[in-house]
């Protein structure tokens, strides 16, 4: 394993500290992705010819690792979709839009990504559920406590974020599952932030439906995986129809092919889902205990550095996720994000896609750090000299 041969991007002359909103690809991945382009480039499900079947093949073997990566019963319980979005409209719309009635509730959090409330907002207005908000707590955590207080006899589904994406704090899924599985209620992970850090196994947290982003942890863009228990998926309708879903169809009536592929119409991102399985052999070889345990060492020490510079704040100290959010008084978020620029320092600014969160938390619009296993003592170290060029951040500012 060496780093900087590994990502060739690390070679480029910036600091990369954005990979909350998406992540370098090791070569291994990117060159997966060359050889299907340049070697056997074919549509899958398709054709009677080696260069398709061997398109098929590595499709299987895609979906088999990636299975194993969040130990799933089986490898059918993988759907491939374009993002965490596309998976989070499919089941919401394809299972919870079947499943609720009017009367119904489901519990979101005010720190949830748009992903995980819009579907939702658009779907009650459709059927009449309830949405309910269980409460955050002053550091904008999730409790067992507050989920408790907010189920009612009408609840019928949990969507929460295992880690979220701007104060980065780890749910205890693990609990949250068993306490909402014994009153019937059924739990949607949104597992953006989390499958490509911690270790997610949906077994042993008995997860019903898990969505997540393969660019976010290391493989390529335009490839989502949705995870459902089978004998939910078997409820779940497919939200887009065409070719690659159906066994056959006439005026009347339309047989859907098996599960997953009922659930993937059209053309998928061959070349993405192929160079998946170059992501999964790569993140396995380094270990997900190694990628934990680097990013909190790596975290630690950004947190201790922060300190040293009086005028920064942080708000998300004791959050367990590898993200911390910071201001400096009188300036705005964007403009210290684009004085970090002029540095080639790449953080985030703003809201982050969770627009609802200010509405209990007590900042707005905040700098995003976020870090990955890929990062270095060094760049935080050049992170940390450029806040403290305090003069320079002034005059870039106007203040
Ligand atoms: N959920 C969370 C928690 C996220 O951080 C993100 C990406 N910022 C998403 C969902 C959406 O992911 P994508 O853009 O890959 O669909």
């Amino acid at each position: 394993m060496n780093i900087e041969k590994d990502f060739v991007m690390k070679n480029e002359d910036i600091i990369y500290f954005d990979n909350a909103a998406t992540t370098f690809k090791p070569i291994s991945v990117i060159n997966k992705e060359m050889e299907y382009l340049t070697k056997y480039t074919a549509n899958s499900h398709r054709g009677d010819y080696n260069i398709s079947f061997k398109v098929d093949d590595e499709i299987d073997e895609s979906r088999y690792l990636v299975s194993k990566y969040i130990n799933s019963k089986s490898k059918d319980e993988i759907i491939f979709t374009s993002n965490t979005t596309d998976s989070m409209n499919l089941v919401i719309n394809g299972f919870f839009g079947e499943y609720l009635r009017e009367d119904d509730e489901v519990i979101l959090t005010k720190s949830e990504h748009a992903s995980n409330i819009l579907p939702w907002l658009v779907l009650s207005k459709k059927i009449g559920f309830k949405i309910k908000y269980a409460p955050l707590d002053k550091e904008g955590k999730l409790s067992l406590e507050s989920i408790k207080k907010t189920i009612t006899r009408n609840t019928k589904a949990i969507s929460i974020a295992h880690v979220t994406n701007v104060i980065g704090d780890i749910r205890d899924i693990k609990t949250i599952t068993k306490y909402a599985h014994k009153k019937g209620i059924l739990v949607l992970i949104d597992g953006a932030q989390s499958v490509p850090h911690i270790k997610t196994d949906v077994q042993d947290l008995d997860i019903d439906f898990l969505a997540f982003s393969a660019h976010k942890m290391c493989g390529p863009t335009g490839l989502g995986i949705l995870y459902g228990k089978y004998e939910l998926l078997k409820y779940m309708k497919p939200f887009k129809y065409g070719g690659g879903m159906n066994e056959i169809y006439n005026e009347n009536t339309i047989e859907l092919d098996d599960i997953p592929y009922r659930f993937e119409a059209g053309t998928p991102n061959v070349s993405a889902i192929i160079a998946f399985s170059e992501t999964i052999k790569y993140l396995n070889k380094i270990g997900i205990e190694n990628i934990e345990r680097t990013e909190k060492y790596l975290k630690h020490y950004l947190i201790k550095e922060l300190k040293t510079i009086p005028y920064i704040k942080i708000y998300n100290e004791n959050s367990e996720g590898s993200i911390v959010l910071i201001n400096i008084d009188g300036i705005e978020s964007g403009d210290l994000g684009l004085y970090l620029n002029t540095k080639n320092i790449c953080v985030r600014s703003g809201k982050h896609c969770v627009k609802m969160l200010e509405e209990e938390a007590e900042f707005k619009d905040t700098v995003r750090i976020s870090l990955y296993f890929y990062n270095s003592y060094e760049e935080i170290d050049k992170l940390i000299l450029a806040l403290k060029d305090f003069d320079n951040i002034k005059k870039y500012v106007n203040l």
